[in-house]
């Protein structure tokens, strides 16, 4: 069963809010009629029988997604979560520990999200795969599109064991990309270039295409367990079309899911 939810939480945003509204927005988009629910490969997820929309968690404060994650994370349940701002990917991943036991993690982001702890807070949406990797929560991370490193950051990497496909070595690098383990994907919207997804809080230029996302997406032939879409910020949109990649991206998901 693939259960679609929403994290409507934003408080661990550093910069600006408006993650806390990208559920609700991003089925809009979805059910709006602009597009169909068929993939580019001729799947229909979003009316598979396996396929439900779960709503919204309710979340007030960080420990809740927790909580509320362990009331519909069961044994036979793949998550597709609509963020949220970054920081709800440890709690889903802590779960997911639980639940599924060993996995790999690609997570597409501009940012490393590695920091020790940011501005003090060590659950900071700058922070989850410090977390996870310093708990050994999964057995590889990934990351691709990543093009905002610095020292500290780098150091986070090496120490943890973290694979980095940054934008420099994108092309070279993404074809070789293997996965021998079920497969959790993390998509920060801001791994995109802006100007494919102006909707998210940090622009970051130099990023990647829509296309080269959903290559990407196509070529995983791992069993795909679970997935978030993150950083969705709605104010920040144009015409809702970074929802609208949200929207496509969550079908391609979706059908490698059910
Ligand atoms: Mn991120
Ligand atoms: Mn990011």
């Amino acid at each position: 069963m693939v259960k679609l939810i929403g994290i409507p939480f934003d408080k661990k945003s550093s910069f600006l809010q408006g993650p806390a509204l990208a559920p609700v927005r991003i089925r809009q988009v979805l059910h709006n009629g602009s597009s169909n629910y068929w993939t580019e490969k001729l799947q229909n997820p979003i009316e598979h029988p396996d396929f439900s929309d779960g709503g919204d968690l309710t979340v007030e404060h960080y420990e809740d997604i927790e909580k509320e994650l362990r009331q519909v994370l069961k044994p036979g349940v793949k998550l597709l979560s609509l963020g949220g701002d970054h920081s709800v990917t440890y709690p889903l991943i802590k779960v997911y520990k639980e639940v599924y036991g060993s996995f790999d993690i690609l997570h597409i982001d501009a940012h490393g999200d590695l920091y020790q702890a940011f501005e003090g807070d060590p659950h900071s949406h700058a922070c989850p795969f410090a977390r996870i990797m310093e708990e050994g929560l999964v057995n590889r991370l990934v990351q691709v599109g990543v093009r905002t490193l610095n020292p500290h950051q780098l150091e986070q990497a090496q120490r943890f064991g973290v694979e980095q496909i940054t934008m420099l070595d994108f092309e070279e690098k993404w074809r070789s990309l293997e996965f021998n383990r079920p497969l959790y994907i993390s998509m920060d919207l801001d791994g995109l270039d802006p100007a494919f997804a102006p909707g998210v809080s940090h622009h970051e230029p130099g990023g990647l295409s829509t296309r080269q996302v959903l290559d990407l997406f196509h070529r995983v032939d791992a069993e795909l367990i679970g997935a978030d879409i993150v950083e969705y910020n709605p104010h920040r949109d144009v015409s809702d079309m970074t929802a609208a990649v949200a929207a496509k991206l969550l079908k391609e998901l979706a059908a490698k899911m059910v």
